[in-house]
């Protein structure tokens, strides 16, 4: 696999270093004028991972997934883990960029741009549930398609054909970490149209109202983690690696 070449004119994005994760420091919006720039750029397809402190302790222990972290295009914020981590750094990030918040001004720059826009992953059912939601929010939103489908190696190459077909710009992959940024790095150059491609977690299940998302106000506490481990108890062990991630940070300056 090939490196991306620069993307011209893209804006110059800083970025921090967390337990060897090359982190972005953008904020949404720099993160939605990187993608125009990218989609005007030659075709290929640049990754987009939306990083958590699970997805960098699942990272340490994964050299292919580590290595597939430096070849992305930007690595997201996603996580206020991380952002605590940056403030013990030293190197404060400025700000969140969530892939379920992203996903839905994504949607809308996709409408205003001509973007057609595919939605790969999550359960049944829920990916074209979540495309009608971001149609009926931007009426002029073009859904290439949408297909539940699996991770697995045996339906790689179908689901790959079935991209193409669609002549789809944007992609989006709803497989849990490390599965959907695996399946997209193992496909970006099978993937002939797509420019883009964004591993998003359960951010469709939240658009859906298959999961909620905690009150506002619990965010801006820094306390969403709380509110799922209280609604999913069983991702506790999961969980568990919150604090080995600060622990992991403070130990590694
Ligand atoms: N998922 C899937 N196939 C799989 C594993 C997961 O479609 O083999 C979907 C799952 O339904 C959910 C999404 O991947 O919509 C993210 O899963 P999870 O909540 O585990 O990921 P996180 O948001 O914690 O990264």
């Amino acid at each position: 696999m090939t490196l991306p070449t620069p993307i011209p004119k893209a804006p110059k994005v800083m970025s921090v270093n967390i337990l060897d994760i090359r982190i972005d420091n953008v904020t949404m919006s720099e993160t939605l004028d990187w993608i125009s720039v990218a989609m005007q750029a030659d075709p290929q397809v640049r990754q987009i991972c939306t990083v958590n402190p699970e997805f960098v302790m699942k990272a340490q222990d994964d050299p292919a997934f580590m290595h597939l972290l430096t070849t992305t295009g930007l690595n997201l914020p996603d996580g206020i883990g991380l952002v605590i981590a940056s403030y013990l750094l030293r190197k404060p990030l400025r700000a969140r960029v969530p892939g379920s918040e992203l996903v839905y001004h994504l949607a809308e720059r996709c409408a205003k741009e001509g973007w057609r826009l595919f939605l790969l992953g999550a359960e049944e059912g829920i990916a074209a549930q979540a495309a009608a939601i971001f149609q009926q929010k931007n009426p002029m939103l073009q859904v290439a398609g949408t297909y539940a489908g699996s991770p697995a190696e045996s339906e790689n190459d179908a689901i790959v054909e079935m991209i193409n077909a669609s002549r789809a710009d944007v992609l989006l992959v709803a497989y849990g970490a490390p599965k959907q940024d695996k399946w997209i790095f193992r496909n970006r150059e099978a993937l002939s149209t797509v420019r883009v491609a964004i591993g998003i977690g359960g951010s469709l299940d939240f658009v859906t109202g298959k999961a909620t998302r905690a009150p506002v106000w619990v965010q801006k506490l820094g306390l969403e983690w709380l509110h799922r481990l209280i609604l999913e108890p069983w991702r506790w062990r999961r969980m568990l690696a919150l604090p080995r991630f600060i622990l992991a940070v403070i130990f590694s300056r």
